[in-house]
């Protein structure tokens, strides 16, 4: 069964928008995986269309109606019901490769952009859905954020990124890590030469560099996942703790 996205927005023309192209966009022609972007002002009750209101409590501000949204999502999950809602908002869990493993390991999902303050809380309990935010700060809407989401978990469906482009050792891969750094020709440019055991042809000389460089770099810039990455695999970081190591 095709990967199935459906976005519940109040502007499915930015949709496939960058989607569209390059190897999603190769993957979504070839129906390795489909998108369907709903308008969600086609739900709304009213011969005004309005899908908003004031918040009740006073405030700045408008709040997308449940009962728009619930039939918008209504819809969309009649399509394929066994996929997560996932409301896209700054107060969700963020996310990260594990949580698009997950998605990309499932049916597809259907992502609600909220827009103004964001949605009217019941229906977002009423729907369980599951909230994800993409960093912590604030966009002007969800949609940037269904594109960001969407494009993590499609690179990873089968056949989409060509044997080039494997997953297999990038950043945030199986063991936690940043990347090494990459180097191609000119050997020297600017005065600057590609590392030397990198042109040895020596394949594990420049596997042990580059597991080097990415454990350097990780711990240099991300001190928070070198520390999940030592205690995963039972290193420095969990033994140091440990009566033993002292
Ligand atoms: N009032 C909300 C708050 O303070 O949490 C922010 C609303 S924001 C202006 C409008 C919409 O943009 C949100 O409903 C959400 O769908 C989306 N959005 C903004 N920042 C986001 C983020 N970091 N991750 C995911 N979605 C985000």
């Amino acid at each position: 069964m095709t990967w199935r996205a459906d976005i519940l927005t109040l502007f499915p023309e930015m949709f496939p928008g960058p989607l569209g192209l390059s190897l999603a966009g190769r993957g979504l022609r070839e129906g390795l995986w489909s998108l369907f972007a709903h308008d969600i002002r086609e739900h709304a009750k009213d011969r005004h269309r309005s899908v908003d209101d004031t918040p009740f409590g006073g405030g700045a501000g408008m709040v997308l109606r449940p009962d728009v949204v619930d039939a918008a999502i209504g819809v969309a999950l009649a399509e394929a019901p066994a996929r997560p809602v996932i409301y896209l908002t700054p107060r969700g869990r963020l996310l990260d490769q594990a949580l698009v493993r997950e998605l990309a390991a499932g049916s597809g999902a259907v992502l609600l952009c909220g827009r103004y303050e964001g949605v009217d809380q019941r229906v977002i309990e009423a729907r369980g859905m599951l909230e994800i935010s993409i960093g912590d700060y604030v966009l002007s809407g969800g949609e940037l954020a269904a594109l960001t989401l969407l494009d993590a978990c499609v690179r990873l469906l089968p056949g989409v990124m060509g044997a080039a482009e494997s997953a297999a050792e990038e950043s945030h891969g199986a063991e936690g890590l940043l990347e090494y750094p990459h180097y191609t020709r000119p050997a020297e440019w600017a005065g600057r030469a590609v590392p030397e055991v990198l042109l040895s042809g020596h394949h594990a000389a420049i596997a042990a560099w580059r597991r080097a460089e990415s454990e350097k770099v990780t711990k240099e810039r991300r001190p928070d996942l070198w520390a999940r990455h030592e205690t995963s695999r039972g290193g420095a970081g969990a033994i140091a703790g440990h009566p033993a190591a002292a």
